[in-house]
């Protein structure tokens, strides 16, 4: 099972990327994750990763293909691995389809999980952090009892500039722009399997493993 999982913030991509490993006995690769284990196993490219993130550079594309390539070689990858995160772009999802073919694997699907901007919108923007103890609310998922303060000290609750609607809709507007291409990418390629992400945790992964045929 090699998938490559992808979402807009917000569609609940973690948690069913969980699932999907736990379904599967698949490891979970995030480019976070790989780049930090290149960098704590010292590995060639994760120090040569470093340097570039050290000068507050973007990692070139060779560095991060060599880094995903090595981490595809490793033996937990055997059952299959979910992608997540990466590619991010045509050439890295060109670089990848070659080095799949040098490691002998085929990609089985392409997952997007989809929800309409408002809803992504609400999701977002609803959560409420109490000034005084941190814990996080939500007005329509779990709203505290008395609207502006916290259940458990009384503090004050508030919203995080990330969460307000012209830092949400800002980053929608990134995602939305990079991921396109992509996903008419692998619709053409017949490997994009489309997920309807406004419904409930369970009835995602129920589509989702109808789309992989492994119900
Ligand atoms: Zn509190």
């Amino acid at each position: 099972m090699n998938i490559i999982l992808m979402g807009p913030p917000g569609a609940g991509k973690g948690t069913q990327a969980e699932r999907l490993v736990e379904k599967f006995g698949i490891p979970h690769i995030s480019t976070g994750d790989m780049f930090r284990k290149a960098l704590k196993e010292g590995t060639e490219l994760g120090l040569k990763a470093k340097s570039y993130m050290d000068q507050g550079k973007l990692v070139p594309d060779e560095v991060t293909v060599g880094i995903v390539k090595e981490r595809l070689m490793e033996t937990d990858c055997q059952k299959g691995f979910l992608l997540d995160g990466f590619p991010r772009t045509i050439q890295q999802a060109d670089a990848l389809e070659k080095i799949l073919a040098e490691i002998n694997k085929d990609l089985d699907a392409v997952i997007n999980i989809k929800v309409i901007r408002d809803v992504l919108i609400e999701r977002l923007t609803g959560r409420r952090v109490c000034k005084a103890c941190g814990a996080t609310y939500h007005i329509l998922f779990n709203p505290s009892r008395d609207n502006n303060k916290c259940d458990k000290c009384g503090g004050e609750l508030y919203q995080r500039d990330d969460d307000t609607l012209a830092t949400v809709g800002n980053r929608l507007d990134v995602y939305e722009a990079q991921t396109a291409p992509l996903i008419e990418y692998y619709k053409q390629k017949g490997l994009l399997k489309e997920v309807d992400g406004a419904q409930s945790m369970d009835e995602v992964f129920q589509d989702i493993c109808v789309a992989l045929g492994r119900e």
